[in-house]
């Protein structure tokens, strides 16, 4: 190599350290001093054995005003067709949140709805930002949530299972489809609007969307298009407490909350399909609602969007009802503890999350694997069959419930 010629790489060498430093510090700065994330290609294999697959996130954009419900495109990053999926399902997302530069990273589990119909390119996902209770005070805001919209950008990846989930619409029937969603609750909703007006024409499907105000009314342009586009499309908007600014009449149709009183008076006489997700009060005014006016169960399809909302436990078939005449004794060896199981609870995470003992979770039903602890002794029955797969020697706590004493790892 002639002197120029070294000279000139030495000095390209020189400056691309130069920049790269000021990449770095860009960046740093960006998150606030958080130890950069690991979701690179190296950290991220494409597919795993344990179903993990890369995503990039190809877009985002927030779908309402405030700001609060923040759109993620993902594509695979092997570039390859993502697989047809029931609108109504949901990722499982593995996060692995820096805690400090020196402690390694916490990886955590949390499932979010796919909210736009199938397509072969990409997933979107749509997150709603959880703030902390108002109290006690000191509690942190929601962490999964607060990473994906303050860390997250779009270049970045994330790892997430195939979608799963049992709260799927009907796509063999043409029996009118009604959507009762709350607040983010509407994000399995959009999935399942999109594709029945796309591919059943004729169908008749009604949503009931309750959110605050204008600020929380997410997808508006959205909905009203497809509201406007489809005679058979019927949006009703419920604000429970309107801003000074909103017009009843034109951002919305009610103030209050959507109840049985409402659907009575507006949804015509014959057989429905009914479609719930949103909040804890809702669920639990609206599931059992719908049975009293005579709604049979097999036409109430509903979720719960886990700890965050997951007041209203819905009772599980197989589940020990009553209590028990003699307790079972539940021990869960790393946290040192042992409590008497009497039947109380609809399955052993709940029983777990009751006696303070934390053991991680993700969808609460059996599909992401998140709560798979080691079952040391004992057995457990499941009140259906998982979609996760379950080793041999472990339990899916989130929907086992005891036949016998256990001890658990957890
Ligand atoms: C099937 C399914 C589908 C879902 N789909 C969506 C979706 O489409 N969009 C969406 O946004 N979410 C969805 N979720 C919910 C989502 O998975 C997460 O639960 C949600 O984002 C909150 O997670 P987080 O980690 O941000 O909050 P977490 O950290 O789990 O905290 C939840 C709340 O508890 C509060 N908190 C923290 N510590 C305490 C404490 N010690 N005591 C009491 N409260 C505390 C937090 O401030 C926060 O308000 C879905 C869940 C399921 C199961």
């Amino acid at each position: 190599m002639t002197a120029p010629l070294l000279l000139a790489a030495i000095s390209a060498a020189i400056l691309l350290q130069v920049a790269i430093g000021i990449g770095v510090g860009f960046w740093r700065l960006r998150h606030k001093g958080l130890p950069p994330l690991t979701l690179t290609s190296e950290a991220l294999p494409t597919t795993t054995g344990t179903g993990w697959r890369a995503f990039r996130v190809e877009g985002e954009a927030f779908e309402d005003q405030a700001r609060t419900q923040r759109s993620l495109i993902l594509q695979p990053t092997d570039g390859m067709p993502l697989p047809d999926f029931a609108p109504g399902q949901y990722l499982t997302l593995s996060i692995d949140l820096p805690v400090s530069p020196t402690e390694p990273k916490r990886m955590i589990v949390r499932c979010y709805s796919l909210s736009d119909q199938p397509n072969a390119q990409s997933y979107r996902i749509t997150v709603k930002r959880m703030p902390a209770p108002a109290t006690p005070s000191d509690l942190p805001p929601g962490v999964a949530s607060s990473f994906l919209h303050d860390v997250v950008q779009v270049g970045d990846r994330l790892r997430s299972k195939a979608p799963a989930g049992q709260f799927v619409l009907d796509r063999e029937s043409d029996v009118p489809a009604v959507f009762l969603a709350g607040g983010i609750g509407v994000t399995p909703m959009i999935s399942m609007i999109s594709w029945s007006l796309t591919h059943q024409a004729g169908r008749r499907l009604s949503l009931f969307y309750g959110v605050r105000n204008r600020a929380d009314h997410a997808f508006k342009a959205l909905l009203e298009g497809f509201a406007q586009a489809y005679p058979t499309f019927a949006l009703t908007v419920l604000y429970n407490a309107p801003g000074r600014a909103d017009v009843e009449g034109q951002d919305f149709h009610h103030t209050g909350f959507i109840d049985i009183a409402l659907l009575k008076s507006v949804l015509p006489h014959g057989q429905h399909q009914f479609y719930v997700c949103g909040p804890p009060a809702m669920m639990a005014a609206l599931v059992p609602g719908l049975t009293d006016w005579g709604v049979p169960t097999r036409d109430i399809h509903f979720e719960s969007f886990g700890p965050a909302s997951s007041g209203y436990v819905p009772p599980v078939a197989g589940a020990v009802a009553a209590s028990l005449h003699k307790p079972l004794t539940i021990q869960f060896r790393r946290s040192g503890r042992s409590v008497g199981w009497n039947g109380e609870d609809v399955n052993l995470l709940d029983f777990a999350e009751r006696h303070g003992i934390l053991v991680e979770s993700g969808c609460r039903s059996g599909s992401c694997g998140a709560c798979e602890t080691r079952l040391v002794s004992g057995e457990v029955r499941y009140a259906k069959k998982t979609d996760a797969e379950v080793p041999a020697g472990a339990c899916l706590l989130c929907v086992a419930t005891p036949v016998s004493n256990l001890v658990l790892e957890a």
